[in-house]
């Protein structure tokens, strides 16, 4: 069952976002219609932005993360808020290759790795922080750990897994992000280093029907494991026919003349959910009508 947890550890100085995101992982992969490479990639940039979303407070805060390393996925952007609600696209749904040396889903393979991953925080302040690092390897849990690190300052561990199953649908996706607060003990980063070293993957213990808290409670036992808050990651998308007729209008009153006179009608796609928008000669000879009035 999806779950989003915030908890801490060793008395505070440890702080852990963890999250379970099997169903809404499928659910994006399965309205995008995904092949399993482009589904990994997807899957990891959208339980990062659930992930990071969730550290937000305010409803209308939101964080965008987006990775484009020059590969055949063309990209990958999605945006967070608050209780760990995100949406977001792979710009080429059908990017795929063979599995990698380690026998699985190159993820790195289709993201690239020239090019940068970027966050833009928008606390509703006059101008969103946008901040980026180069891509380190691509698989996104090491660029995202390597963002907060280098730009952040924030030594973090970060592990993201999806895992595909033989159909396309997605068995068990999850993830989660550790970090060390200011002050704390630099031997306690060595120590959960090690101990993540030590156990088998986030994906290995979804695998085998462990809960996302199951996996926290095994990780930091004996550590002071103080779980804070529980919820339940959603996708989520904010489009209306009003705004894609906004979007429509944009071309200008000239292109928006052209389709009238082909006689054509118009089809929009929302980026985010897939949604299809239909607007036919009249609605067009409409939204004319009202640009000009
Ligand atoms: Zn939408």
């Amino acid at each position: 069952m999806d779950k989003i947890i915030h908890a801490t550890a060793q008395g505070g100085g440890v702080r852990i976002v963890a999250a379970e995101t099997t169903a809404l992982v499928n659910e994006a992969v399965t309205r995008h219609n995904t092949m399993p490479t482009a589904s990994a990639a997807y899957g990891r940039m959208l339980t990062a932005g659930a992930l990071m979303g969730s550290m937000l407070k305010g409803a209308q805060d939101s964080v965008t993360l987006q990775i484009n390393g020059g590969g055949v996925s063309g990209g990958v952007l999605v945006t967070g808020r608050a209780g760990g609600r995100v949406k977001g696209y792979i710009v080429n749904p059908d990017a795929d290759l063979p599995q990698n040396a380690q026998g699985k889903l190159d993820v790195s393979g289709i993201i690239g790795i020239n090019g940068k991953f970027t966050v833009i925080t928008d606390l509703g302040m006059k101008e969103p922080y946008v901040s980026s690092t180069p891509i380190y390897t691509g698989e996104i849990a090491e660029d995202l750990a390597y963002f907060y690190t280098v730009s952040e300052q924030t030594p973090s561990a970060v592990a993201l897994g999806v895992l595909v199953d033989v159909d396309g649908s997605i068995q068990k996706a999850g993830g989660f992000i550790i970090q060390m607060l200011p002050g704390a003990d630099e031997m306690l980063a060595d120590l959960i280093t090690y101990r993540l070293e030590e156990i088998p993957s986030l994906t290995t213990f979804l695998r085998d029907g462990n809960s996302i808290v199951e996996i926290i409670q095994y990780i930091f036992e004996g550590m002071d494991l103080n779980i804070l808050s529980e919820g339940t990651p959603e996708l989520y998308c904010d489009c209306t026919r009003e705004r894609v007729e906004k979007a429509l209008i944009s071309i200008g009153e000239k292109d928006l003349q052209h389709l009238y006179d082909d006689n054509k009608s118009e089809e929009l796609i929302c980026h985010f959910c897939n949604t299809k928008y239909d607007f036919t000669h009249e609605d067009i000879g409409r939204l004319l009508k009202e640009i000009r009035s």
